[in-house]
């Protein structure tokens, strides 16, 4: 088996059709994935990874996609995209922002005789935060049952975004009280993903990349000891979890997108292009 030398991590937010800062549209995201299936590259699951920083072989063209903070739209419009090309990914979810209810229509579900569901809205990032601050966090977020259905489907994989996404060096200037609001915001993250699914994970992605030293030793002591953050990082054997890399993609077809795994799955290729573009 040809093994991998570096696996590049995606980091995605949106897939909808309203445009916005961090969406990709559906269109160019099913170009972009059908790229990556045509091409024959692996989506691997975040504890693959773990397994290949700690120094386990995986194979060529391996890559790794993951979401932020959860939007119904992953499941309208990604979900039906992962499952038509038998790719697996990982959203990290924002836990306190989960509903409940049954699932909603996807992009691929039927009603009647062969027509499709209507789909409801999927506004872009601007209006769901304006929607989570209202109160209003179930019209944009993903419902437990739905992550259910993808959980079922293998197309994603659910791990801890905090449970309130909220940057605690922005609103506690006292460290102690800092650190104390995120081991509480961490702890109950990881109570509900547990209660919800079974399982909570040793994989956090940290709210809008923010971290420090001290943020990874309260994370460490909370179970988390792989952390994702918004840096370009070229994922190699032997990087510390502690920082892992990903590349923000953008609402561009599936050429520049297999162009971006191709260098960030070739260390030198990768530092070279992160150093010119720094
Ligand atoms: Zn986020």
């Amino acid at each position: 088996m040809k093994t991998a030398k570096a696996i590049p991590v995606l980091m995605y937010h949106h897939v909808s059709p309203n445009p916005g800062l961090v969406t990709v549209s559906p269109e160019n995201f099913r170009a972009q994935m059908r790229q990556l299936a045509e091409q024959g590259w692996h989506t691997l699951t975040l504890d693959d990874l773990a397994r290949f920083l700690a120094g386990e072989p995986m194979p060529k063209k391996s890559i790794v996609i993951t979401f932020d903070d959860g939007y119904l739209d992953n499941w309208v419009h990604a979900h039906p995209v992962m499952a038509e090309y038998g790719l697996h990914g990982a959203i990290f979810i924002v836990t306190g922002w989960i509903g409940d209810g049954p699932p909603r229509p996807h992009a691929h579900t039927k009603v009647g005789a062969g027509g499709m569901a209507p789909l409801l809205p999927t506004p872009n990032h601007k209006a769901c935060k304006a929607a989570i601050a209202a109160g209003r966090a179930d019209e944009v977020m993903l419902r437990w049952s739905e992550i259910e259905a993808m959980r079922a489907a293998g197309t994603f994989e659910f791990h801890s975004h905090t449970h309130t996404h909220t940057r605690w060096d922005l609103t506690e200037p006292d460290p102690e009280s800092r650190h104390q609001k995120l081991a509480a915001d961490l702890t109950a993250s990881r109570e509900t993903l547990q209660a919800r699914l079974g399982k909570a994970s040793r994989h956090l992605c940290w709210p809008q990349g923010y971290y420090d030293d001290g943020y990874i030793v309260i994370a460490q002591a909370n179970g988390f000891d792989h952390l994702y953050t918004t840096e370009t990082r070229i994922n190699v054997p032997g990087l510390r979890p502690a920082r892992i890399g990903r590349i923000v993609t953008k609402n561009k077809d599936g050429a520049w997108l297999l162009r971006r795994a191709q260098i960030y799955a070739r260390p030198w290729l990768g530092r070279c292009y992160r150093w010119l573009h720094s």
